[in-house]
């Protein structure tokens, strides 16, 4: 009786094995770098898979740099989706060096995504995420209202269908019922927000243009450049000034940050200090974690600036 030859039983295992690393229907390795993103590839991938969260929530977006096991998170992902280098500046590098094969959305820099220029008014103060990359003029906050959501919802299931067409009919059902819900949650917000929208008020740093456009909210300026850094004495006296000027009814902080300069803002004045936060430090990751964040948002606005003037 001939004996194998182990190169043939090294063969047969090679091809045994094959069937298991090219299944068609293994769930794909998806990332997303922040908490509302994450929150939208949930809820596209429900009953699927869990996509991971890059940046830990308590983590700001704007000054990451990554921990070895969030490094390899990404490095082993099918499917990643960030905004860019004008939010997330400290994911470049590793996002540059992806393999080929991984599918990354870039959503400041995707055709199915609309962006708005940077506000660079002084009284919107431009804002710095980086100081080695220019943020090319776009606003990279893009995810702060629901029909960008449904927008990046379906470029994220269009990107799923691609790489796991297997599960095709689940993300195109939980896409359909993803813009349901969005549909929901904002007739309740503009709703919400009806009796404050024309009221002034400031925001901490330019991070809501795209809330502000689509209910049409009276934002008249933001207080920093830099989420993690106090204005200057010049640039208070002239915040100062403005607030009182327009009867600002509310300045707003994030998570966080020390208020302190806020009190100084409002000295003076009848603005009130209300807390605002884009990116939902204090939310559970998770597939209703966006709605819970324009739910918080619009609440945080009204309670501070609403009932009566
Ligand atoms: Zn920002």
């Amino acid at each position: 009786m001939r004996r194998v030859p182990l190169f043939v039983l090294l063969l047969l295992c090679a091809l045994l094995a094959a069937p298991a690393a090219a299944d068609r229907h293994a769930p794909p390795n998806a990332v997303a770098s922040i908490l509302p993103l994450h929150a939208l590839l949930a809820g596209v991938m429900q009953g699927v898979a869990e996509p991971a969260l890059l940046i830990a929530p308590a983590q700001s977006p704007h000054k990451v740099a990554l921990r070895p096991n969030q490094a390899r998170r990404l490095a082993q992902a099918d499917l990643f989706v960030w905004v860019g280098e004008e939010l997330e500046s400290g994911l470049r590098k590793a996002v540059s060096v992806l393999p080929t094969n991984a599918v990354v959305i870039r959503l400041g820099h995707d055709a199915d995504v609309p962006v708005l220029p940077a506000r660079d008014s002084a009284a919107w103060a431009p804002h710095h995420h980086d100081d080695d990359v220019g943020h090319g003029g776009i606003d990279p906050h893009l995810w702060l209202s629901p029909d960008q959501a449904a927008r990046i919802a379906s470029r994220m299931a269009e990107a799923l269908i691609e790489i796991d067409p297997g599960h095709a009919p689940v993300y195109k059902a939980n896409l359909e019922r993803m813009v349901g819900r969005l549909d929901e949650v904002d007739a309740l917000v503009e709703q919400r927000l009806a009796p404050i929208r024309g009221r002034p008020y400031l925001v901490f740093h330019d991070a809501y243009q795209y809330f502000e456009r689509h209910y049409r909210l009276n934002a008249i300026g933001s207080v920093t450049i830099d989420a993690d850094h106090a204005p200057g004495a010049n640039r208070i006296a002239v915040l100062r000034r403005r607030i009182q000027e327009s009867q600002a009814g509310c300045v707003f902080t994030e998570p966080h940050f020390e208020p302190r300069v806020v009190r100084i803002l409002i000295e003076g004045s009848a603005a009130k200090i209300g807390e605002l936060d884009p990116v939902g430090r204090d939310i559970e990751p998770g597939p209703e974690a966006y709605f819970e964040l324009l739910d918080r948002l619009s609440t945080s606005l009204v309670s501070c600036l609403g009932p009566t003037p």
